[in-house]
């Protein structure tokens, strides 16, 4: 090994370790109660403790969330507010086409007096029927608590109320009804929402209202750098996710919407529970909200706001950038880089110029298809649960190895015109997309300028060697805005999914090699090293623990009066589950339409049933045709009716409440023992033929027919969201009322 590979490795060895400390690094943890106003994540949980008692699921609509709503009831009370609860029948129709309703009961109470352009901290205490919900949404709720507590001490100049909303996992049903029918939302001028899609990580800042120039000044005020990235936000928004905030945001009011994502097969499952409520988590989340709080009390709402572009730098500081400056700024370092390629030369310009475009696309395709071998490979469909780095290391070695393929193959040599090549690269994208997604110039604009310094200092011959450095520097900004990023989006995505993530990691190669100038040589070797051992290991990991589960949701289902028992495919069944009922050897549709995919099919005994459905009037007249339908299920948890043929179908009422309008309605459905009696009326169009109907009904828990294989299901499996449940789907036909004769359900 000659001199100049050594310095290589040591460059290489020393480029690990800085990106080992930006991990390392990650500003969160629980401090030890500082008292003077300080959130206090002991406090905090210990009432979370006593709020979720014996930790049962308490989905909405159940005894167990009444017993919730009182003792947390009870804790507000015992920090001297006056809780006030509001109930009222509510349907909720944001998704086209869709009600979903539920009796919700939510708790408000004010912290300071009363007033107009309040600050609303929102969170919700029910649970999905599958799990305890300490962190969905616990922990949100113990946050406000806490925050609510240490704001009486110390009131801000403006108004602060707490909601703590029911029936979100139904559909956002509480929030809805606080936003369409409750009297306090009129006085909401800015909201911090407190939500979890797992127990573990940072509290991320993930959704503010557009434009955002207030919110963005809120949580810089603050006094705490939220976790947040502009990017991250523009992801969300296209994605088809919701939180309370989605329904709260038509309000017109200020918004931060915070939530954790770490640890995300553990969302919606029983492990969702205190034992796994991370309390560095809490910590963060709770700094996080009173922040948000204490930094919109200075942001009161009025006149015109601008839209920001933002990024926090690893916790350390909150960097925030108005859009036209943002973009000015890009076109400033985009020129700078290709004016340090243009005076750096290296006989190779050409190649050079469009190595970093090949290195990214064998990079990229070399992690995508080493993913892709790996789940053709694996049986299961979310293998790399439990040991997520064998599959992340087998991504960054592919990236990496394409990528130094590609400069080895052309004869490139790593240094200062390549770097300034994939920084005329990395411009040209995120100038490219700036109109679609404009946050991704927060991870790139940081480090140009430093970039902007390089071009000047190659124009200054005495400064000519400070070259390197200030590109490595550029380099070195980077790694600290694009890893935290790139992590985010792993938690968020899963990295079974987040391969093209990889691209970031080639940027950062490209960008630290900035003093070897020749063909890189050993690190073709290395990362090909690299790529055996992480193919390796993600073919032979676990891929579920006791702790990071598979979900495996047992559905003890019966359509027109057919049992099965039906869990979802999402790999092979275990084999235990299969010596308990004859499993199909192949997974089917299962005819249910609320379900997605297929799924593992059993014979079952048949179901008990109980309760029924009837027409209590079918009437026509001049301007139309009324049906009027009552559904009886004395035991079910949910009943939900999907119209086929609906076309006809002018306005339906649900427990005699006209939903909202919106799109024509083919669904509703009703969540809560509150809706054992449905009751729903059908407006047609007096030539309109009869709709088909499909009647569900569900009942949460599997019931005695499905003990065994709850039994049987192993440790490292857990039911998620619904969870285990009894369906039963009937497809009803609305017949003319010929005779005086009751529909007949086939
Ligand atoms: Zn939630």
């Amino acid at each position: 090994m000659g001199y100049a590979q050594f310095r290589h490795g040591w460059r290489l060895a020393a480029l690990c370790l800085v990106l080992l400390l930006v991990w390392t690094l990650q500003p969160i943890g629980v401090r030890a109660p500082r008292g003077g106003g300080a959130f206090d994540t002991q406090r905090a949980v210990a009432r979370l403790t006593t709020i979720l008692g014996d930790q049962r699921p308490h989905p909405a609509g159940s005894p167990a969330n009444e017993a919730v709503l009182q003792r947390l009831a009870q804790q507000v009370r015992a920090l001297g507010f006056t809780p006030e609860i509001d109930e009222r029948f509510h349907c909720n129709t944001w998704r086209a086409g869709a009600a979903v309703c539920a009796s919700p009961r939510n708790l408000r109470f004010w912290v300071t007096a009363p007033g107009d352009d309040a600050i609303l901290i929102s969170a919700h205490y029910d649970s999905v029927p599958a799990g305890p919900g300490a962190a969905d949404d616990g922990m949100g709720v113990a946050v406000a608590l806490e925050v609510a507590h240490l704001l009486k001490a110390n009131p801000p100049t403006r108004p602060v109320l707490v909601a703590i909303t029911d029936a979100e996992e139904a559909g956002l049903v509480g929030a809805s009804a606080f936003a369409a029918e409750d009297p306090l939302a009129k006085r909401v001028g800015a909201v911090v929402n407190l939500e979890a899609r797992g127990t573990t990580g940072q509290a991320n800042m993930f959704q503010t209202s557009t434009p955002n120039g207030r919110d963005v000044a809120a949580l810089a005020a603050g006094g705490h750098v939220p976790a947040a990235n502009s990017l991250a936000s523009d992801l969300y928004s296209i994605l088809p996710n919701d939180t309370d905030l989605t329904v709260l945001l038509p309000l017109g009011v200020d918004a931060a919407n915070f939530a954790v994502i770490g640890g995300g097969k553990r969302y919606h499952t029983p492990l969702d529970n205190l034992a796994n409520l991370d309390r560095a988590t809490v910590q963060h989340m709770g700094d996080s909200a009173l922040a948000a709080v204490k930094g919109f009390a200075t942001q009161p709402r009025h006149g015109a706001e601008r839209q920001k572009l933002f990024i926090d730098l690893n916790g350390w500081l909150f960097l925030v950038l108005a859009k036209p400056v943002a973009l000015g700024l890009m076109l400033l370092g985009f020129g700078a880089s290709v004016l340090v390629f243009v005076r750096t030369r290296s006989g190779r310009s050409v190649r050079t110029a469009f190595a970093p475009l090949l290195a990214l696309v064998a990079g990229g395709l070399l992690a995508v298809g080493a993913t892709m071998l790996v789940a053709l490979i694996r049986p299961e469909a979310d293998y790399a649960t439990a040991a997520p780095w064998a599959l992340r290391l087998l991504q960054a070695a592919a990236g990496l190895a394409g990528a130094a393929l590609v400069l080895r193959l052309l004869k490139v040599p790593t240094g200062v015109q390549l770097a300034a090549s994939a920084w005329v690269w990395l411009g040209a994208l995120v100038l490219g997309l700036f109109a679609f997604v404009p946050g991704l110039s927060m991870l790139a604009v940081w480090p140009l300028l430093f970039v902007v310094a390089a071009a000047v200092a190659r124009s200054v011959p005495r400064l000519n060697p400070a070259v390197p450095w200030l590109m490595g520097l550029a380099g070195l900004v980077f790694a600290l805005l694009a890893l935290p990023a790139a992590g985010g989006f792993e938690e968020g995505l899963f990295v079974e999914h987040a391969a093209p993530i990889v691209l970031l990691l080639v940027f950062l190669l490209l960008f630290l090699a900035v003093f070897r100038e020749a063909p890189a040589g050993t690190a073709p070797l290395a990362s090909a090293l690299l790529l055996v051992v992480g193919g390796i290991a993600a073919l032979v990991v676990p891929a579920f623990s006791a702790t990071e589960p598979r979900h495996l949701p047992i559905v003890y289902r019966q359509i027109d009066g057919k049992p099965s028992f039906s869990i979802p495919d999402n790999g092979p069944l275990p084999a235990a589950m299969r010596k308990v009922a004859r499993f199909a050897d192949v997974a089917a549709e299962s005819g249910d339409p609320a379900d997605w995919g297929k799924s593992w099919q059993a014979p079952a005994p048949a179901f008990v049933e109980d309760g029924g459905l009837s027409v209590t009037s079918d009437t026509s007249g001049p301007t139309g045709l009324t049906i009027r339908l009552r559904a009886v299920s004395p035991l079910a948890d949910r009943q939900e009716f999907f119209f086929q043929k609906g076309e006809g179908i002018r306005a339906i009422t649900v427990q005699g409440t006209a939903p909202k309008p919106g799109a024509p309605l083919r669904y509703v459905g009703c969540t809560g023992q509150a809706c054992r009696t449905f009751e729903v009326t059908l407006a047609l169009d007096p030539r309109a033929e009869r709709p088909e109907l499909v009647w569900r009904r569900t009942r949460y828990g599997v019931g005695p027919a499905g003990q065994a294989l709850v039994a049987a299901r192993p440790v490292t499996a857990q039911p998620v969201h619904v969870g285990d449940r009894q369906v039963i789907l009937q497809t009803v036909v609305l017949k003319p009322p010929v005779a005086a004769a009751p529909a007949g359900a086939r």
